[in-house]
């Protein structure tokens, strides 16, 4: 889910909306304005079911913007670093940049999201009784209520225990409380994940034959199936997280990478650096020898052949503020599962301002290879 529409910043956090959102909020204004709120409050005209229903439908995106936030706002006061929020079809999503130490915190910053929507639920639906309720209410009332419904539903189906919901999350935090072992907390988690997975699919393909409701057996399967993928992703990560433990981002870099001048032409870029050498990016600096991105293949590439003399690379670098960065004594595990954007998954290692070394995917990749190697080797020699 790429960010298509930024939003700006919302307590110092990166907040974006991809379009398939938009599509979703469009339905959701379509469905109320036609049929939910016309059955629930009748009499009213066309005009004024619409306008309730593009509020609600803001409203409602507001919601989900309060969810994440609250996710995001806790983590940042846990120290955890923040990259930014993403609205989209499944709701949104926080990216954190830098792992939770303590399941403590972890479990805390995984509650505050689905709390959030079930006090705006209760809070909605205690409106909407205010305004006047009851069997008979009118449009403003008809309205609070159905924001209630959906806000406590979003709380609640986000408590279920299944990866990637934060009900998944909330499960292992807590077995990792009790065990101390973070791998295990993963595990049965997962386990746990999968199992609810495949009784959605149970249940969807039941519906399916049973009942013949063809829309809501193949959404229960389709749900069931990325469920059971997020915990076999889960379940992978875990086992790299392990494997990469107690290393040091300083352990995997590769040090004093070539720099180059942002202030040079593509064409000269070619030459002088991409052909003289066996690397595909290049962290680049300003005049004042500054670190100022990273040049890579692919964006060199994409400038046209006759271009290339006269485009400067300092035009189609990736600006500093979208590399990640990490300092040398960071652990490695807090480049895991960073987005890879226009630096392509590099990290720039930065100690005291200096450019010290760079870490690619392959970097990653290679160190897991040998980890993985190095335990085969020593289990046939215990044998
Ligand atoms: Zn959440």
């Amino acid at each position: 889910m790429n960010e298509n529409l930024s939003l700006g910043r919302i307590f110092g956090i990166h907040v974006g909306l991809n379009w398939s959102l938009l599509v979703v909020a469009a339905l959701i204004a379509w469905s109320l304005a036609t049929s939910l709120l016309p059955a629930a409050s009748p009499g009213q005209t066309s005009g004024a079911y619409w306008t309730a229903g593009v509020i609600s439908a803001f409203v409602f995106l507001a919601s989900l913007l309060a969810h994440e936030l609250a996710h995001s706002v806790v983590a940042t006061r846990r120290g955890v670093k923040v990259e930014g929020i993403t609205l989209w079809l499944f709701g949104g999503v926080s990216r954190f940049s830098s792992d939770t130490a303590s399941p403590g915190a972890q479990a805390l910053i995984t509650f505050v999201g689905p709390l959030t929507s079930l006090v705006l639920g209760a809070v909605f639906y205690l409106a909407a009784v205010a305004v006047g309720g009851g069997a008979h209410p009118g449009l403003f009332s008809a309205t609070l209520s159905w924001l209630g419904y959906i806000n406590i539903s979003l709380g609640v189906f986000n408590l279920v225990p299944a990866f990637p919901l934060d009900g998944g999350r909330l499960l292992q935090s807590l077995i990792w409380l009790r065990t101390g072992d973070r791998l295990r907390a993963t595990r049965i988690a997962a386990r746990i994940g999968m199992g609810f997975a495949y009784l959605l699919i149970a249940y969807g393909l039941a519906t399916f034959i049973f009942a013949g409701s063809l829309i809501g057996g193949v959404w229960a399967v389709f749900l069931g199936w990325f469920l059971l993928s997020a915990a076999r992703s889960e379940e992978v990560g875990g086992l790299i997280r392990q494997a990469l433990s107690g290393m040091t981002v300083a352990q995997v870099m590769t040090p004093n990478p070539v720099q180059a001048p942002d202030d040079i032409s593509v064409e000269n870029a070619l030459h002088g650096y991409v052909l003289a050498s066996r690397h595909s990016t290049f962290p680049t600096h300003d005049a004042a020898g500054r670190l100022s991105g990273l040049l890579t293949l692919t964006a060199l590439k994409n400038v046209a052949p006759g271009a290339r003399p006269t485009t400067l690379i300092r035009e189609i670098i990736c600006p500093l503020d979208k590399v990640s960065t990490a300092s040398p004594a960071d652990p490695v595990t807090n480049l895991l599962g960073l987005p890879a954007g226009c630096s392509e998954g590099r990290t720039l290692i930065v100690d005291g301002g200096r450019l010290v070394g760079i870490i690619s995917p392959s970097d990653i990749n290679r160190l897991l290879q040998r980890s993985v190697s190095g335990r085969s080797q020593v289990a046939a020699g215990s044998e």
